[in-house]
């Protein structure tokens, strides 16, 4: 398969899982009322889990609000699909029993491991640069292997 059908194969099944994800989500697990989720509902802000840090390098020690909304939040609405953001559950979905993993998602067992942790770990990205990063990582499994040889190796002699 050349890099064009590959893309291709690639956006059809993100596609699939962002549309199981969204089905789960449109049963209001999020408990939404009055624009706010269950684990906002006592809170000031209303956007739920679509916000980053303004200081990345400090993250949660930075002092003050440090919080600012993605920039792919247009009118209440995500305008990007990113299976790691629908894949997040916070506590509030955890203390109800509610989780995804990618390894219940059965279109998703077709990566490696190294383009699921890309896919878990790349939120907060428009699905094209998401898609590009699995492209340039599906036959390189053998690479990670021999990384972590290396270092194991490193560890051990020095
Ligand atoms: S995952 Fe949690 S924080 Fe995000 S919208 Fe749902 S209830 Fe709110
Ligand atoms: S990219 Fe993720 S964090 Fe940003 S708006 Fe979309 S779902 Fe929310």
């Amino acid at each position: 398969m050349n890099k064009e059908e590959m893309n291709k194969k690639y956006e059809h099944i993100y596609n699939k899982a962002c549309e199981y994800l969204d089905n789960e989500f449109s049963k209001n697990i999020c408990d939404f009322k009055n624009d706010k989720c269950g684990e906002k509902r006592n809170m000031k802000s209303c956007v739920g889990c679509c916000r980053k840090y303004k200081n990345k390098l400090l993250g949660p020690f930075a002092i003050g609000d440090n919080w600012k909304d993605c920039e792919y939040l247009e009118n209440k609405k995500c305008s990007v699909k990113n299976i790691g953001c629908k894949l997040f559950t916070c506590d509030y979905l955890h203390s109800k029993g509610i989780k995804f993993k990618i390894k219940d998602i059965p279109v998703l067992q077709e990566f490696n491991l190294i383009q699921k942790i890309i896919i878990k770990s790349k939120v907060q990205a428009p699905q094209e640069v998401v898609i590009k990063k699995l492209l340039f990582w599906r036959n390189r499994n053998i690479y990670l292997i021999l990384l972590i040889l290396v270092i194991i190796m490193f560890l051990y002699f020095f």
